[in-house]
């Protein structure tokens, strides 16, 4: 069957086309451009951006995968959680099309999409498996037993996600916005070995109550210390051997917890999925880390960790592989929507 997938949760439109377990199409446009002189995404910005892009996306993914939209089985779309407004305008398209192709919808979670998203590249998920999810909005480790279906939350970040804190010292070190890409290509003419930035939640103390949980926001003010004090001194600040120093402290606490998550749930397959796991360290350290462990890792290709529509589709091609009862045509966008909330 063929499943048409909209994404519209942040400032990426995306509109992907699967046939089984195949991708065609991932027509992606984004409003980053439009957000960059103001440091992060803004949310009106972004919904008008989405209403604009959304017909010429669809075009294109339909052209792209050499479909026609009546050729469409089935309408999967982001339903949360993410920007309202932004949304809103997915869902809004998504209805429409399922309405006038008289095809069932599909309201999904865009965080078990992120998951979903690595059966077009690796195949059949093992299931369970325990998932990294690492991006400008969420950091969490989860328990996927049924990625349409069930997911068991195992920790989260208690203050900054993981991207988030790229992004914010990425503008400290003076380079541009969004950071992730840019602190990962400084770091690798760094020394990561050049400061040594504190891991959060590491201690003893801290593992008794958040053992699967993340904290980088004291990361962040210890990276913005240590640049101040440089200044001050009237030295130069090395960037790429911060960067590598910041991104060798995040990538060595996500790792870590997901192996210790893996072990301790005896399950023997990571996935890493979210904006995040385009990191060329973490991708490096976690194939190492794992592999020492005896955990089979399972990284999606850096286009499809990023958000886009192709995700949303695989996950709706799972959901109407495994017969799940679709969406009502009421389904409403929720922007706070649970992770353990699979489908809407
Ligand atoms: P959500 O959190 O809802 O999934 P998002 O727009 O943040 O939304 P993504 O597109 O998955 O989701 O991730 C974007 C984030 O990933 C940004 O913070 C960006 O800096 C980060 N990122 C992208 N590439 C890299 C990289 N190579 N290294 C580190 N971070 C990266
Ligand atoms: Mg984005
Ligand atoms: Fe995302």
């Amino acid at each position: 069957p063929l499943v048409l997938g909209i994404e519209t949760s942040c400032d990426e439109t995306g509109v992907g086309i699967v046939r089984g377990g195949t991708l065609l199409a991932d027509a992606i446009a984004s409003s980053l451009e439009e957000h960059a002189r103001f440091g992060g995404v803004v949310p009106e910005v972004a919904s008008r951006a989405h209403l604009e892009a959304m017909v010429p996306s669809l075009e294109r993914a339909c052209a792209e995968a050499g479909v026609r939209l009546a050729d469409v089985d089935a309408v999967a779309v982001t339903s949360g959680p993410g920007l309202a407004g932004a949304l809103l305008v997915g869902v809004a398209a998504a209805k429409a099309l399922a309405i006038g192709l008289g095809r069932p919808l599909y309201g999904v979670n865009h965080l078990a999409a992120h998951v979903a998203v690595d059966t077009l590249e690796h195949g059949p998920l093992p299931e369970p498996c325990v998932s990294l999810l690492v991006s400008g909005g969420h950091s969490s480790l989860l328990l996927v037993e049924d990625v349409t279906g069930t997911v068991d939350p195992l920790g989260s970040t208690i203050d900054d996600a993981a991207g988030e804190a790229f992004d914010k010292v990425a503008r400290l070190l003076g380079l541009p916005f969004p950071g992730g890409p840019y602190v990962d290509r400084e770091a690798k003419a760094g020394d990561p070995a050049y400061v040594v930035f504190p891991r959060g939640l590491t201690g003893q103390r801290d593992l008794a109550r958040h053992r699967f949980d993340f904290s980088f926001s004291g990361l962040k003010t210890a990276v913005a210390r240590w640049v101040e004090t440089r200044e001050q001194q009237g030295q130069p600040v090395p960037v790429a051997d911060v960067a590598a120093s910041f991104q060798e402290a995040v990538c060595d606490v996500l790792t870590r917890k997901a192996v210790d998550a893996c072990r301790t749930r005896g399950v023997d397959d990571l996935l890493i999925g979210g904006g995040v796991a385009a990191n060329s360290r973490l991708r490096a350290m976690a194939e190492e880390r794992c592999s020492a462990a005896g955990i089979r890792l399972r990284v999606p290709r850096p286009k499809l960790c990023t958000d886009n529509g192709a995700m949303v589709a695989a996950l709706g091609a799972q959901m109407l592989a495994r017969g799940r009862t679709p969406s009502s045509l009421d389904l409403v966008a929720d922007s706070s929507l649970p992770v353990t909330t699979i489908a809407s």
